[in-house]
């Protein structure tokens, strides 16, 4: 179980013109504060369970107007002077939640995307701790009190270390445990680590997860927001029904379920993966599922119906979109769906790639009547969303 830290505890007075304005993690970017944008991606992500943001003293009010309450963001906690007392602020406030690992992210990289934190985490399997990483770009000079330049550093073996940085949990609270009291100032979790001995692999960064330090950098993030903003939404639908026949299971939603019938078709007559399947074309007005898997192609007999949505998912990222929501309701007498929806929205949502959270799978009777209601099939209607950057066709 991982936990991530969001440190927010700075007066970030660079950016701001007179101490009357509010810190920078507070400031607004488009229409989210830099702190949200930050949190979202973390809340986001299954293999996070809880996200502990540690503020400054006496910034409960402007923190509460910045984070929409979630189930899995705690109450903040505040932190101390130095960023390294913030961080151990947030370490030790998770302790009783007993996590194996933790990432801790600065609350001023509001751009971090979904797949930097989930190298992080996917390195912190093989090692002890595992940062973010970029190559330095500018030449470095190694500059005298006088303003002279001394050396031109080798860059090569130079690189720039960003957050999420992700440790195991109980090394590195120890390691800030024993850095509090060693009177030394580090600058990142990673000095820390690398203090007391941990190893810490590196992981590409990315270019976009900046930390926005000047005014400046705010004015390139607003072009950055709107540049994203670029996007439009498109929703499609879809629609199948297969018909019983002998048989001891049905595979709907890609999972395997006990039934006195089959369904019969060319596939696995997934018909709750076809609708939806359908609808991710709808939704790039790219055919439908049999343009795509013509039935009369042999190869697609038997199939894994679980191919042609993932198929679907990958036309759509393609084009450079995202899927948004998937939404599926399959009518039917018997089975009995409820006791399975939540293992049916699991397995879209990894055939997809997105949470669960953008999963929803119901299912209705029609009250015996027609063809669903006589048990001579199964149909099934699915909508889906995706964003794709806008193209003006
Ligand atoms: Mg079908």
């Amino acid at each position: 179980m991982a936990i991530a830290v969001i440190v927010a505890g700075g007066l970030g007075v660079r950016a701001g013109t007179s101490p009357a304005d509010p810190p920078k993690q507070y400031r607004r970017i488009g229409a989210d504060t830099v702190l949200a944008r930050a949190v979202a991606p973390f809340l986001s992500n299954p293999r996070i369970a809880a996200v502990q943001v540690v503020i400054r003293e006496g910034h409960d009010e402007v923190y509460a107007a910045s984070v929409a309450p979630h189930a899995r963001l705690l109450p903040p906690v505040n932190g101390g002077e130095r960023r390294q007392d913030s961080v151990r602020a947030g370490l030790e406030a998770v302790a009783t939640l007993e996590p194996e690992e933790v990432l801790v992210h600065d609350a001023a990289r509001p751009f971090v995307g979904p797949a930097l934190i989930d190298r992080v985490l996917q390195a912190l399997e093989q090692h002890p701790g595992a940062i973010p990483v970029v190559p330095v770009a500018d030449t470095v000079k190694r500059v005298s009190a006088d303003g002279l330049v001394e050396a031109t550093v080798e860059r090569a073996d130079l690189r720039a270390a960003q957050t999420p940085q992700g440790f195991r949990y109980d090394a590195i609270r120890a390691a800030h445990a024993r850095a509090a009291v060693s009177g030394i100032d580090f600058t990142d979790d990673a000095a820390i680590a690398e203090w007391a001995g941990i190893d810490v692999a590196c992981v590409p960064g990315d270019p976009a997860n900046r930390k926005l330090t000047t005014w400046g950098d705010f004015d390139l993030a607003e072009a950055m927001v709107e540049r994203l903003g670029t996007f439009e939404y498109r929703t499609g639908s879809g629609f199948d029904v297969h018909r019983f026949g002998d048989g001891d299971h049905v595979v709907l939603c890609s999972v395997r379920i006990p039934h006195s019938h089959g369904l019969l078709g060319h596939s696995d007559a997934d018909v709750g993966l076809h609708a939806l399947t359908d609808a991710l074309l709808g939704a790039i007005a790219d055919g439908d599922i049999g343009s795509h898997f013509p039935p009369s192609e042999p190869r697609w007999r038997g199939a894994d119906s679980a191919q042609f949505l993932r198929h679907a998912a990958e036309l759509v990222a393609g084009r450079g979109g995202a899927i948004v929501h998937a939404d599926v309701t399959l009518m039917c007498e018997t089975p009995k769906i409820g006791p399975h929806r939540d293992a049916m929205r699991a397995r879209i949502a990894e055939i997809l790639g997105i949470g669960i959270g953008r999963v929803a799978v119901k299912a209705t009777t029609s009250e015996g009547l027609g063809f669903t209601g006589r048990r001579e099939g199964i149909a099934a209607q699915a909508t889906a969303t995706v964003r794709l950057p806008e193209s003006g066709q």
